[in-house]
C-alpha cells in the first residue's frame, strides 16, 4: 500500500504485532476492539472479520477470565488480523493469552502493580518475541501517582506511570514495547502524548478513551488523534466509541486516508490466515488473486477464505469472497452464497465478479444468481468437510487444556 504522509513523522523504533509493523517507517495502523464475550468464539471471530473488512489492521479482545483465554486459543488460529489480548488485574490471564498465541498484550500499569508479576509477564513475552503495550489510562492511574501529583491526573503523572512500567521491563531486558497515555479529556491526552514523545522513542498508540457515542465521540477522538498525527506523533490509533466497533475501524481508516497517511484505491484483499481446516493453499491463492487484481481500480473488499465451513460467515462483510470446499470454490457476495466454481477457476471467478459488482452493484449481482441453490451446494460441502475433519481441526482443545491446568 502506497503511503503519502503529508507531514514529517516522529522517528520511532519499529516493533511487529504479528505481521503488522508498528513504528519506524510503517504506515500508521488502525486498531479496534471486540465487544463480544471472548469465550463466544464464533461471535467474536465474526466481529473480527467485520472489523478487518472495515479497515482494522489489528484487533484487541479482552482476556478477563480463563474462558476468554480459551476463546483466544480458538480464535487466534482463525483470525485474519493479529490479536492483542487486553489484560487487567490478573497477570495469569496474560500468561494464558501468551499460551493462546496472541500477537501482543496490553497491560494497564494502574491495575497490575506487583513488580514480580509485571516482570514475569515481560520475561514470558520476551521469550516468545511478543510485544506489550503499556496502556496507561487517566481514569485508572495508580493511586500513589495521583497523590504525588496533587491528587490529580496530570500529563506528568501519566508519563511517569509509563516510565515506571518501562523500567520494570528494562530490568528483564524486554523492549518490544508500544505505549499509550489515553484520557477522556482531549487536552490532557494531547499534552501527555507530547511529553511522552519527548522522553521515549517507543512507538505510540493514540486514543481518546471513553470518547462516548457518535457524533460527540467521533469529534473528541478525531480532535485528539488528528492533532497529534499532524504533529508527527503516533504510530497506531484506536477510536474508542460507544458504538458498534465497526464504526471505530471505519473512522480510524477514514481519518488516516483523509490525512494522507493511508491510501486505498484498489481492491482491499483480505484473506484468512489459514488453519487446520484449510482446503487450499490460502497463501498461494491470495497471492494469485493479488496479482490478478493488480492495479485494477476496483474499490471493493474481496476475501479469500480457506474453507467453506467458516469462510462465508467470517468474511460476511466483504463485498465478495470465495471459500474452498471439497475441490470447489464457493463464491459469496456480502456473506450470501452466490455460485460454485471449480477450484482452479476460483481466482478468475473473483476477478470477473469483482468487475461486475464494481460496474452494476451488489444487488444486480445477487439478482443474477440462484442463491438458494448456491447455499445448498455450500451446505453440502460444509457437511462433508465437518464429517472428514471433525470439529476441532486446529487442535485448539489441547491449548485449552493447558490453560485449564494452570493453577490459580
Ligand atoms: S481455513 Fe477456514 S476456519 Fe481456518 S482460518 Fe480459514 S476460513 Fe477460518
Amino acid at each position: 500500500m502506497e503511503v503519502t504522509a503529508s507531514f514529517p513523522r516522529r522517528s520511532t523504533r519499529q516493533i511487529h504485532v504479528g505481521d503488522v509493523a508498528v513504528g519506524g517507517d510503517a504506515p500508521v495502523s488502525v486498531q479496534s476492539m471486540t465487544d463480544t464475550k471472548t469465550a463466544d468464539v464464533d461471535g467474536t471471530l465474526k466481529q473480527i472479520y467485520s472489523l478487518a473488512a472495515a479497515g482494522a489492521d489489528i484487533v484487541r479482545c479482552t482476556c478477563n477470565e480463563p474462558e476468554a483465554a480459551e476463546g483466544l486459543a480458538r480464535i487466534v488460529p482463525r483470525s485474519p488480523v493479529p490479536i492483542v489480548a487486553d489484560i487487567h488485574h490478573q497477570y495469569k490471564r496474560a500468561l494464558d493469552a501468551l499460551d493462546a498465541g496472541v500477537a501482543c498484550l496490553r497491560l494497564n500499569p494502574g491495575n497490575i502493580r506487583k513488580p514480580a508479576h509485571i516482570k514475569l509477564v515481560a520475561r514470558e513475552a520476551k521469550d516468545r518475541n511478543v510485544p506489550i503495550r503499556i496502556g496507561v489510562n487517566g481514569g485508572s492511574l495508580d493511586k500513589e501517582l495521583r497523590e504525588k501529583y496533587g491528587d490529580k491526573v496530570t500529563p506528568e503523572a501519566m508519563v511517569e506511570s509509563a516510565q515506571r512500567e518501562l523500567a520494570y521491563f528494562d530490568e528483564v531486558g524486554f523492549d518490544l514495547v508500544k505505549i499509550s497515555v489515553k484520557a477522556s479529556s482531549v487536552p490532557l491526552m494531547i499534552e501527555a502524548y507530547r511529553q511522552l514523545a519527548e522522553v521515549t522513542d517507543h512507538p505510540l498508540h493514540l486514543g481518546v478513551t471513553e470518547a462516548g457515542p457518535p457524533p460527540q465521540g467521533l469529534i473528541k477522538a478525531t480532535a485528539g488523534i488528528a492533532t497529534l498525527l499532524a504533529e508527527g506523533i503516533g504510530d497506531t490509533i484506536r477510536y474508542s466509541l460507544t458504538a458498534d466497533p465497526v464504526e471505530e475501524a471505519k473512522a480510524g481508516r477514514q481519518l488516516l486516508e483523509s490525512l494522507g497517511l493511508r491510501e486505498r484505491k484498489n481492491v482491499d484483499l483480505i484473506a484468512c490466515p489459514s488453519c487446520g481446516r484449510a482446503e487450499i493453499d490460502v497463501y498461494a491463492v491470495a497471492q494469485q488473486a493479488l496479482e490478478a487484481f493488480g492495479e485494477r481500480e476496483l474499490p471493493l473488499q474481496v476475501a479469500v477464505m480457506g474453507c467453506v465451513v467458516n469462510g462465508p460467515g467470517e468474511a460476511g462483510d466483504a463485498d465478495l469472497g470465495i471459500a474452498a470446499g471439497h475441490k470447489r470454490g464457493h463464491l459469496f457476495i456480502k456473506g450470501r452464497n452466490a455460485a460454485v466454481v471449480p477450484e482452479e477457476e476460483m481466482v478468475d471467478a473473483l476477478v470477473e465478479w469483482a468487475e461486475f459488482i464494481s460496474e452494476h452493484g451488489i444487488d444486480a449481482a445477487l439478482e443474477k444468481v440462484d442463491v438458494d441453490k448456491a447455499k445448498r451446494e455450500a451446505d453440502r460441502d460444509r457437511d462433508l468437510l465437518l464429517e472428514a475433519q471433525g470439529d476441532d481441526a486446529n487442535n485448539s482443545e489441547q491449548v485449552v487444556e493447558l490453560i485449564r491446568n494452570r493453577t490459580e
